[in-house]
């Protein structure tokens, strides 16, 4: 059995500060140990559960924040980034058999988490078919439209609730809740426990999560700069809404995908 994680840091416990997310930055030290620590957690959970190709992909910013050693060997690392429209999930292919989220964060529209945001700092917010959407959504549907289900995600409260508006089955761990600027963080250990012991769960229950694909997605993008809404709006099948908002409409998620990488 071969599983897919994706790790962010934005949902780790402890991360709080956007100066703790950029690698060389003192704060940013343990937050990266704790990624590892996590990431390794979900690993284990999974191997218990029967995996025996495990790829993790280091899905935040520079993709070389975790420390690749002592895992267990079934372990495989993408680092850095693929530059093609899987993005977070980069070298997924429907060889796998389940996905899990670690990390991962509120997007950009809500204010539970002060590191919210959706895929940069750069847009107010991202909606798919006029729902707010999260990294976790955007990934989750293009490995629905391989036929890998998304099984379990760590991260911030409400991106849990988040998730389960979308698929009540998978498994979730809450981490940490967001508070204004501030975060209310569980122990770096009970993360781990949690972690591990749920991802093995939702790796034994893997068949029963299931994420329904729309027939077409439309995505829209509110930017922060004008500028950038003009720039993106050059895109072919990109529309302008306004001065900082475009959309997209495509039959696939692949299609808008592709068009995200390129516009957002
Ligand atoms: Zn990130």
């Amino acid at each position: 059995m071969k599983v897919y994680i994706s790790v962010d840091l934005e949902g780790i416990t402890g991360s709080t500060s956007w100066q703790s997310t950029n690698l060389g930055d003192p704060e940013h030290t343990a937050v990266a140990a704790q990624m590892k620590a996590e990431a390794m957690a979900a690993a284990k959970g999974a191997i218990e559960a029967g995996a025996d190709e495990v790829y993790i992909k280091d899905a935040h910013d520079s993709g070389r924040n975790i420390d690749i050693t002592g895992f267990p060997k079934q372990c495989r690392f993408i680092r850095d980034w693929t530059n093609s429209p899987d993005s977070m999930l980069g070298g997924i292919d429907s060889s796998f058999d389940a996905v899990l989220f670690v990390g991962y964060h509120s997007p950009a529209g809500f204010d539970t988490n002060p590191l919210s945001h959706t895929m940069n700092r750069g847009n107010n917010y991202v909606k798919f078919n006029g729902q707010l959407c999260s990294e976790f959504l955007m990934h989750a549907y293009y490995a629905a439209e391989l036929g890998v289900p998304s099984v379990f995600l760590s991260g911030d409260k409400a991106l849990c609730d988040h998730v389960h508006s979308h698929d009540p089955n998978i498994r979730t761990v809450a981490v940490k809740e967001g508070l204004g600027c501030a975060t209310i963080n569980i122990t770096p250990e009970e993360a781990c426990t949690l972690i591990e012991a749920q991802a093995k769960e939702a790796v034994l229950h893997r068949n029963k999560c299931h994420i329904d694909l729309p027939s077409t997605l439309t995505m829209e993008i509110c930017f922060k700069d004008h500028y950038r809404a003009r720039r993106a709006s050059y895109f072919p099948g990109v529309t302008r809404l306004d001065a900082y908002t475009v959309s997209f409409t495509g039959k696939t998620v692949a299609e808008v995908a592709a068009a995200r990488m390129f516009i957002l």
